[in-house]
């Protein structure tokens, strides 16, 4: 019998950390491996924050913040929502957390009874499905696929609520797709929310500088659902700062005291050094997110020439995030060189690691498996070689 709780048992490990800590274990066997498993820019952090974090540092910024965050950075972010969204917002209603990672969990846990229904469009970031498994939830999937740009219609949202639907949840610009709703298509989703007024809204939007088609669209500008929104997002991707732990939510003032509660009961305030650091991104604004972008740009076409050189694999134009989803199920049945068959695209991204020393993740984990998920926040000149050893790779399948 485990010692361990039937909650954590029931909890499946991450295959975005674990395929990059595959990757980390081979590389340090001597193993040239190139990652594509995590999504993380590959830039640094602004030189103007980590200044910020020094100065921070200097004027002792060294003890417990609010549980919520210093009242200056919620103010940084609820002018950020009215002068980048359109959004208004009081401090009230923003949570300041160690990243959105933990913002979505602790919504999650805030909202979800044993039971309830949390529906999530197919493919989906990976921890969502076990955030919810942690709150004793259900999830229920709708599918996309390819041929619809992985995105849902109204008629499948609708199809799929049932009197014990309590949340939806969903990223746009989306990881893993890149996909990216128009207003007029949240429109259409936000106009069947407003026929179901229990039904909360989770809207993930950590990628939002990250688009290359439009500027962002968030769901919350939809004033009959709006109070019934949380707003997700955070400092990882736009400043590249992964490793800061920096996140937030914007929500009706029950929901946001709610996980002011939770917190102050696990994490508390996220670092208070990370904190001021995040007040000068936001004033500085955002002429370093578009540098970065303009590099995602140039390697997204980069990507999706090479991905169409390679025979059995099917891939979209993404249109944000720094993600591709190809398909590559023409795999599944065939066998490497010691006759072990790729079953299922866990398998196939095992075995690009193993033979192709590129690390992916499989799309399984992400509620497709016909898919696998490679992340183009690397160096141009890494990218061409990933995508020629995965083409060699793919080609010696049998
Ligand atoms: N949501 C999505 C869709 C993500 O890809 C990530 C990346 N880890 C997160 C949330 C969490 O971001 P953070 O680093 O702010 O916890
Ligand atoms: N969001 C990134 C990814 O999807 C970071 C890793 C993680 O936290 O899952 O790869």
């Amino acid at each position: 019998m485990s010692i361990l709780s039937q909650r954590i048992n029931n909890l499946s490990e991450s295959a975005t950390l674990k395929m990059t800590k595959l990757g980390r274990e081979l590389a340090s066997k001597g193993i040239n491996i190139i990652s594509l498993s995590v999504g993380e820019p590959d830039f640094n952090t602004p030189e103007h924050v980590k200044n910020a974090a020094k100065t921070a540092l200097d004027e002792n910024f060294t003890r417990y913040s609010p549980v919520p965050g210093y009242p200056d950075l919620r103010q940084a972010i609820v002018k950020k929502l009215k002068e980048e969204n359109n959004l208004d917002y009081d401090i009230s209603q923003i949570v300041v957390s160690t990243g959105a990672k933990q913002s979505l969990s602790n919504v999650i846990l805030t909202l979800i009874n044993p039971g309830d229904e949390v529906i999530i469009p197919t493919p989906y970031w990976v921890s969502y499905s076990e955030m919810v498994v942690l709150a004793e939830g259900k999830s229920v999937f709708i599918n996309t696929d390819i041929a619809s740009n992985f995105k849902i219609t109204p008629t499948q949202l609708e199809a799929a609520i049932t009197p014990k639907t309590k949340l939806f949840m969903f990223s746009s610009p989306c990881n893993p797709t890149g996909t990216v709703y128009t207003r007029a298509e949240l429109a259409a989703l936000a106009k069947v929310f407003e026929k179901h007024p229990n039904i909360f809204i989770l809207s993930d939007e950590i990628y939002e500088h990250i688009n290359f088609v439009d500027k962002h669209e968030s769901i919350a500008q939809f004033e009959n659902i709006k109070d019934r929104v949380i707003i997700v997002n955070g400092f990882s991707k736009a400043f590249a700062m992964t490793g800061w732990r920096l996140g937030y939510l914007a929500a009706n003032k029950e929901i946001a005291a709610a996980n002011d509660k939770l917190q102050g009961q696990t994490t508390s305030g996220t670092c208070s050094i990370a904190q001021r650091a995040g007040i000068v991104a936001y004033e500085q604004g955002l002429e370093t997110v578009e540098k970065m972008k303009e590099a995602f740009l140039r390697r997204r076409g980069l990507v999706y020439n090479l991905l169409n050189e390679i025979p059995g694999v099917k891939t979209n134009l993404p249109d944000g995030a720094f993600y591709f989803f190809p398909e590559i199920s023409s795999f599944f049945g065939k066998k490497d060189a010691e006759g072990n068959v790729i079953k299922d695209s866990s398998d196939l991204a095992l075995y690009l690691l193993n033979v192709g020393h590129v690390a992916t993740v499989g799309g399984d984990s992400f509620g497709n498996n016909n898919y696998i998920r490679l992340s183009y926040a690397a160096a141009d000149d890494k990218l061409v070689e990933a995508l020629k050893r995965i083409k060699e790779a793919l080609a010696k399948l049998s």
